[in-house]
Parts: structure tokens; C-alpha cells; sequence
């Protein structure tokens, strides 16, 4: 069974179809980005699968649930899920410590305390009011308060952002030691090198719909793409589209008699796939 099962899921708010017919299979353990230029459906797909909406359509099953049944059981579902949302609750007059402590309690087998202070990098901080905390600092005390409960599925909505280059590996480390506990992980973001370097698959989602899901490697044919070889020819810069590139360069070691000046031998990022595949979709007629 898988934990995450979506389909035909819809939302609208009045005139504006936010979410228009997504549907959503993800396994025990994967990492899934969900990827999106803003107002995708992004927010309001994940917040769904949260319970946090109401949708108007569709079916969800999550950890075998329906996030939108209330009572008693979803005290027990919320006890197996963590959630970093996009914007997090003021708590402006409890210092750090004082905020994990405060959230571990909701949980039936919380994490060590200590532990998440160093995973999330405040050990210098945990006496500081939230109020005084940098945008950055205040982010990592959200995934913090996400991955406390030892969730086995956490939803992570643009966790990054306002992170320092720093901050943001170190947090690229903690999510793959959640992944060796097995996490499933549902992630929103718009770094596609995080999407890169984190996610098993990827959806790409555009006004409502998605467009497509794969793995990073394969997202938009990437995967069987041309390689691009540039090189300087005298005062020239000269570029060739290959799909056997090894036999471009040695054409081009034997014309230079050795060093090619300036090689270059590069594949589409997965930045350039995905600002193509967005790029041919128009928006949507309101
Ligand atoms: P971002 O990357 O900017 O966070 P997103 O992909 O998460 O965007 P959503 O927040 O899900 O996008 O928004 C999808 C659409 O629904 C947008 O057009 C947005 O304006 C609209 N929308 C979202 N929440 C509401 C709301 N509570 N009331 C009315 N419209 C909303």
C-alpha cells in the first residue's frame, strides 16, 4: 500500500481552479518533490494531504486515511506525520528549547531533544526568544518541530527557504539520514538543485495539472538529450549538439593535435528542462 494516494484530486476558490485533477502514488520511503512556478496548486495540493483544506473532489489516502475524517483516528494519524508548513505559527515570546520541548509533547515517541537542536543547527541558539531569531534560524526550527515526533511521513513545504548556502547542505544531510530511517517525504521547493540532490522522483505541476513525474535523471527526456560540446576556435567560441559527444571530441583533439582549447561538454540542467516545461504551458483562462 502505498503511503501517499491521491486521485482526481480538485480545489477551487470561487473563480480561481487552484487544483484541477492531480493524482499522486508515492511508496513507503521515497522522496517526492512537487515542483511548481508560484500558484501552481502546490500549497494547496500539500495542505489537503495535511487536512489542513477541504477539497471539492477526489479521493486521498494517506498512511491509509482520509485526512479530511475527523475524531479520534486522526489523533493517531497525526501522531505518524510531521509537517513543515510555508509559513509557521508565531511563538515569538517561548525560546527555542522551550518551543521543541513544548511540541515534542504532542508525540507518542519523540525524538531526543538534543539531538534535533544539532541536527537543525540552534545549539548556539536554544536559550533565544523566537522573536529574535533570524528568518533562516526561524526556518530551521520549523523542520525541527516537523521531524521531533519522528514522523513516518513528513511533508516539507519549501523548507529552505531563506537558508544560507550552509544551512541549506546541512539540511540536504539531515533528509538523507531521514531517508535511512525509511521517512517518506513529500517536498515542495524551488531550488532544483535541491529537487536534484534530495528527490527519488519529481512531479512538475503547472495551473492545477500535472504535467509530468520522473525521476530527476529522466524529467522532459533529459536523460536521452543532446550534449552541448563548446570549444574556442582561434578568436571563436564554437558549440555542437551531439548525442555521441566522445566522437565529437576526438574529432576535435585530432584537428588540435591535443588540448582542445576551452572544452566544455554539458547536458541540459534539470533548471533547463523544467523552465521549458513550464515555459510551454500557458496559464490558465479564469
Ligand atoms: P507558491 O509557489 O507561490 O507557494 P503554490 O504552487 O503553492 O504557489 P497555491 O498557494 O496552492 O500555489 O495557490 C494556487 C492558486 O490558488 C493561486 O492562484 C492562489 O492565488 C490561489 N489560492 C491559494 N490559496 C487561496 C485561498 N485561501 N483563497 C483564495 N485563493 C487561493
Amino acid at each position: 500500500m502505498n503511503v501517499i494516494e491521491v486521485k482526481g484530486l480538485k480545489k477551487s476558490y470561487g473563480q480561481v481552479h487552484a487544483v484541477r485533477g492531480v493524482d499522486l502514488s508515492i511508496p513507503a520511503g521515497e522522496i517526492f518533490a512537487l515542483l511548481g512556478p508560484n500558484g501552481a496548486g502546490k500549497t494547496t495540493t500539500v495542505e489537503i494531504l495535511e487536512g489542513f483544506r477541504s477539497r471539492d473532489a477526489g479521493q486521498i489516502s494517506i498512511l491509509g486515511f482520509d485526512p479530511q475524517t475527523q475524531g479520534h483516528a486522526a489523533r493517531q494519524w497525526r501522531d505518524r506525520i510531521g509537517i513543515v508548513l510555508q509559513s509557521a505559527a508565531d511563538a515569538g515570546d517561548l525560546t527555542v528549547i522551550e518551543t521543541i520541548e513544548h511540541f515534542s509533547g504532542y508525540y507518542s515517541k519523540p525524538r531526543d531533544i538534543d539531538e534535533v537542536i544539532v541536527a537543525v543547527g540552534l545549539e548556539d541558539k536554544t536559550g533565544a526568544l523566537i522573536r529574535n531569531l533570524s528568518g533562516g534560524q526561524r526556518r530551521r526550527l520549523d523542520v525541527a518541530l516537523g521531524i521531533i515526533g519522528s514522523p513516518e511521513l513528513l511533508f516539507l513545504d519549501e523548507p529552505t527557504t531563506g537558508f544560507d548556502p550552509e544551512a541549506r547542505r546541512a539540511f540536504w544531510a539531515l533528509i538523507e539520514q531521514l531517508r535511512g530511517d525509511g521517512t517518506t517525504i513529500l517536498l515542495t521547493t524551488h531550488y532544483l538543485d535541491e529537487a536534484e540532490a534530495l528527490a527519488d522522483r519529481v512531479a512538475v505541476i503547472n495551473n492545477g495539472l500535472i504535467i509530468e513525474v520522473s525521476t530527476p535523471a529522466e524529467l522532459g527526456g533529459r536523460a536521452t538529450s543532446k550534449a552541448l560540446i563548446s570549444w574556442r576556435d582561434g578568436g571563436q567560441v564554437k558549440t555542437e549538439e551531439s548525442d555521441n559527444p566522445t566522437s565529437v571530441v576526438t574529432r576535435l583533439t585530432t584537428q588540435f593535435g591535443g588540448e582542445i582549447p576551452e572544452l566544455s561538454v554539458t547536458r541540459p540542467s534539470l533548471e533547463d528542462i523544467y523552465l521549458k516545461m513550464i515555459g510551454g504551458v500557458h496559464e490558465q483562462d479564469s
